[in-house]
């Protein structure tokens, strides 16, 4: 075990702080442009079933749409809609010149295949990042969308560093939506970039030479103090609900939950430069980003130049 460095107090990241940030250049610029163009960027986002939390995510992306200027269209289909009918409702959106940004919250049902769905959307109207020539496009260093949580962590990093160029980055996960997305995006950055996921055997040591630690694998409290190279920037994605029997229980006598992420943050606040919260770290990023994404392609599909987004 290596000896913990218990002297210093990390810079919090306050996310919260920073998306409102992102969401006033948003608005500004949705604002400049009806002005000078009158015209409007609209999110399309479109909800299969009625999973609670995808109910959360889907009102509150309508919500901040609307308050940064945007038209806000959303289609709430039953859990049981069939793929032909989805992809016809896709379709129109693709073709519907008031659509710039089209989301379809994920998970869908099971018996939907979401690689297709997310493919039937126009890549230039995928806002989420997640069509595979967006995914291509990222990969390959070229300008394309990229998906909204590793975009808002690569806000909040950019910030802090300036010039990422010679860092090393460990990102823990590798999932499409997170972990892939992240590495990709510090590579572009001229990051030296290592990807650690369930199967890797040395995670501690690879952290200890990292620079900036990512952490997304959804397990709480995962990334430990003697963890952390001293000074070290620590970016927790993770989102996880944990008994929180210090809370009291629920009124159907269930044990209420608290929110966590994937570093243990107590300890390692001590160790790092600069952390992330959570709640109220990357979390508000990614809705901000969404936001971001919608209208970068606004701008792509009508030609106009894209504004400066980042938080000063
Ligand atoms: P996922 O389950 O698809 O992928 C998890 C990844 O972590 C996999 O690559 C897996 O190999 C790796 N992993 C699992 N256990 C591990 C371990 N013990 N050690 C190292 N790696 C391990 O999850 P995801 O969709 O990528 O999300 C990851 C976390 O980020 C979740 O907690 C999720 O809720 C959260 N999340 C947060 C936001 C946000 O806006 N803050 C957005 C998306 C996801």
């Amino acid at each position: 075990m290596t000896e913990i460095q218990c002297q210093t107090e990390a810079e919090l990241i306050d996310g919260r702080v920073h998306a409102e940030a992102v969401r006033r250049k948003v608005r500004e610029a949705v604002s400049r442009i009806k002005d000078s163009h009158g015209l409007t960027p609209g999110l399309a986002v479109v909800l299969v079933g009625s999973d609670p939390a995808s109910e959360i995510y889907v009102r509150s992306k309508a919500k901040q749409a609307v308050e940064a200027g945007m038209a806000s269209f959303e289609f709430r289909l039953p859990a049981t809609t069939g793929a032909e009918e989805l992809l016809e409702v896709i379709a129109r959106l693709n073709d519907d010149p008031l659509v710039h940004g089209i989301l379809v919250q994920l998970p869908l049902p099971a018996h939907l295949d979401s690689s297709l769905v997310i493919n039937a959307i126009n890549p230039l109207k995928d806002v989420d990042g997640f069509h595979v020539s967006n995914v291509g496009m990222v990969g390959t260093g070229q300008n394309a969308i990229a998906p909204c949580t590793p975009l808002g962590c690569m806000l909040m990093l950019q910030r802090l560093h300036p010039d990422l160029k010679g860092k090393t980055a460990l990102v823990i996960g590798h999932s499409n939506i997170v972990g892939k997305p992240m590495a990709r995006l510090l590579l572009n950055a001229d990051c030296t970039v290592i990807v650690a996921h369930k199967s890797s055997t040395n995670i501690p040591q690879l952290a200890r030479m990292a620079d900036i630690v990512i952490a997304a694998a959804g397990v709480p409290g995962l990334v430990k103090a003697d963890w952390i190279k001293p000074g070290a920037t620590v970016i927790d994605v993770g989102i996880n609900r944990i008994p929180a029997p210090e809370l009291g229980l629920q009124e159907d006598g269930s044990a209420r939950t608290r929110i966590v992420g994937d570093v243990d943050f107590a300890t390692v606040r001590h160790v790092a430069g600069a952390i992330t919260p959570v709640p109220g770290g990357v979390g508000p990023m990614t809705i901000a980003c969404l936001l971001v994404n919608t209208l970068l392609a606004f701008c792509h599909l009508h030609n106009i130049p894209a504004p400066g987004l980042q938080p000063d």
